[in-house]
């Protein structure tokens, strides 16, 4: 798997009861072996469009498939000085949280297991096999994102005491202050992170009417390997964002508080699509500025999109020719997406590593002169 740009997957979930109920008709179709996905028109349209994408995953394709094809591929990388990011993008209702894991009932044996704990899992596998040439250390951090407050999901404070500010170190990237690292010595310790975190999550959403929907769940994976030759070590952060739903959608303005909300569109998910339509489409102001800044979401994202990560997105949709609209709009931004180029620099911690970053700088640098 090529490392250097963002790797896009297109999950199509299974029909739900409610599209069922509604007799909605399957818009999505894979015609070849290619991982291609083609989007029939509705009933009033005839048009036909076909998009390409890294994976295309349809509704009968298991937790365990999508996870083998593309995130088991990319974990190595984590205790190689990699960061990696998954990011799960869609309307709401379209999978993200069941693809991501992002809740956990502790079940392993339950089929429905998604990225996370499957990755927190292997993740130890790996450890194990390294403990005669490393000694390996893996904190958890898990926050939410809403409104632009970011909320430590892990701390035993208050949720009005749980606020954490963003801060920009030059050497060390992005810091948040005052966010528990947990410190997770095996698989149970870390999903025990997950689902702490995610029951404090659920606790908030009940109480403000549903607002997993429009926050961003951030769980995060430090991994940081000494070796005990002595030769040095490595760090990496391990990202997984749950996105809030993309929809703009004029079908959940209903009511009162909801239609607040629906009219506040999500300042970190707009501020995503820019930077990725810079990113990826060339648009970015002339001097080459990507702005990040403009939302806590970009700002905590800054790494993983056009930085130094290896990244995947899974975009997801559904099947059904009533969500068209949300459809399309999630394939052309994963279609942007897929056009971002990263630049996964390994965070080695020695004299060697630090000659192999300043080498990559002055080849940028002459890169950027050649380009004058
Ligand atoms: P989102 O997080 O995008 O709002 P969810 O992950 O909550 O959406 O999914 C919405 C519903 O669809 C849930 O009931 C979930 O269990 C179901 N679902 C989503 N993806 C799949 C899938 N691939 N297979 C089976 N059920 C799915
Ligand atoms: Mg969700």
């Amino acid at each position: 798997m090529s490392t250097d740009c963002v790797h896009v997957a297109v999950r199509v979930r299974p029909f739900v009861d409610s599209e069922r109920s509604r007799g909605c008709v399957q818009i999505l179709k894979k015609v070849s072996s290619e991982p291609q996905i083609t989007i029939t028109g509705d009933s009033n349209s005839k048009s036909q469009d076909t998009y390409t994408f890294n994976n295309v995953f349809m509704p009968e394709i298991s937790q365990h498939i999508v996870y083998d094809e593309c995130v088991k591929p990319i974990l190595p990388k984590l205790f190689d000085g990699y960061n990696v990011t998954i990011l799960a993008y869609g309307q709401t209702g379209s999978g993200k949280t069941y693809t991501m894991g992002t809740v956990f009932d502790g079940d392993w044996e339950n089929t429905r297991v998604g990225i996370i704990p499957r990755a927190l899992r292997d993740i130890f596998k790996t450890v194990r096999t390294m403990e005669d040439s490393s000694t390996i250390s893996i904190t958890c951090s898990f926050m939410e994102l809403y409104r632009e407050v970011l909320y430590d999901l892990l701390t035993d404070r208050s949720r009005d005491q749980s606020v954490c500010e963003i801060r920009e170190d030059g050497s060390k990237g992005i810091i948040i202050n005052g966010l528990c690292e947990i410190p997770a010595n095996d698989e149970d310790k870390a999903t025990n992170c997950l689902m702490t975190g995610g029951s404090k999550r659920t606790v908030g959403a009940t109480a403000m009417n549903d607002a997993s929907s429009r926050s961003h769940a951030i769980f995060v994976v430090n991994v940081k390997a000494v070796r005990l030759d002595g030769t040095g070590s490595t760090t990496a952060k391990f990202t997984l964002v749950d996105l809030a739903g993309s929809e703009r959608s004029k079908k959940t303005k209903a009511t009162g508080t909801r239609f607040k909300e629906g009219v506040k569109i999500n300042q970190g998910l707009l501020a995503l699509g820019n930077v990725i339509s810079a990113l990826g489409g060339g648009t970015a102001s002339s001097n080459g500025y990507i702005s990040y800044r403009d939302s806590k979401l970009t700002r905590l994202l800054q790494d993983s999109l056009g930085g130094n990560s290896v990244t995947l997105m899974v975009a997801c949709v559904s099947p059904a020719d009533y969500n068209i609209e949300e459809t399309l709009s999630t394939l052309r931004y994963a279609d942007r997406a897929k056009k971002i180029k990263n630049k996964p620099i390994k965070n080695e911690n020695s004299d060697q590593a630090e000659i192999q970053k300043l080498k990559q700088t002055i080849q940028d640098l002459r890169l950027q002169l050649l380009d004058r």
